[in-house]
């Protein structure tokens, strides 16, 4: 599948706050958005942001989302119409399935630097999902599914030393971890409450509504 491969820190910059697409690097003095706060391109610096139309406005929340996790246009807009037909609030319900992808499980778990890092753990066949292999990263996870490393010792090692790089992140409570056996069980699905992040997830359903 295709995938955004530029710079993925001039996409903080350019959404103007930082969205920790690169793991442990982001809470470090090197993070490039904490250094040039102001918008890439030679244009960039020393001009204020101009002032963004509601439709622009629109326009980058939808694209900071995807940015955040790692997806494409059609696949985004799949997404948004499974959050549709659903009963709820589009938005929120956009949001919670997104947070059901198995590699943002793998993030959120802690196993991964960033959900980038967790797509490869995933696409690399290192997880089990109940004792059964799963490859696909949008692979989307029930309550009672019980998420787990294949137990290979070079896994095994960067894993739990990328967990004791990341701890301070924290680990959401509809996942239970066994930190010894690198399980994770699905208590309850996500909630747009667990999601932590600055979404303005109205935006994108006008955006689509158009
Ligand atoms: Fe964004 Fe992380 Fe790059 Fe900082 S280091 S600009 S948070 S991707």
């Amino acid at each position: 599948m295709a995938r955004y491969t530029g710079s993925l820190c001039r996409v903080c910059r350019r959404e103007g706050l930082k969205l920790f697409l690169k793991g442990s690097r982001c809470y470090t003095d090197k993070c490039a958005f904490e250094r040039r706060s102001y918008p890439p391109g030679q244009h960039g610096k020393g001009k204020r942001r101009p002032k963004v139309s509601n439709y622009g406005m629109q326009l980058r929340e939808k694209q900071k989302v995807k940015k955040i996790y790692g997806i494409l246009e059609r696949q985004f807009r799949r997404y948004f119409s499974i959050a549709e037909r659903s009963k709820g609030v589009t938005g929120e319900k956009l949001l919670e399935i997104l947070e059901r992808r198995v590699d943002n499980v793998v993030f959120r778990s802690c196993f991964a630097v960033s959900r980038a890092q967790a797509r490869q753990i995933v696409r690399h066949g290192h997880i089990l999902v109940n004792n059964r292999k799963v490859d696909i990263p949008s692979y989307s996870i029930a309550t009672g599914d019980v998420i787990q490393l294949k137990q290979k010792d070079k896994l095994i090692k960067d894993v739990k030393e990328t967990m004791e790089a990341v701890k301070d992140r924290g680990i959401p409570d509809w996942l239970k971890q066994d930190s010894q056996d690198l399980k994770v069980a699905i208590t309850r699905l996500p909630r747009r409450s667990d999601v932590g992040m600055d979404i303005q997830e109205q935006l994108i359903v006008e955006l689509y509504s158009k």
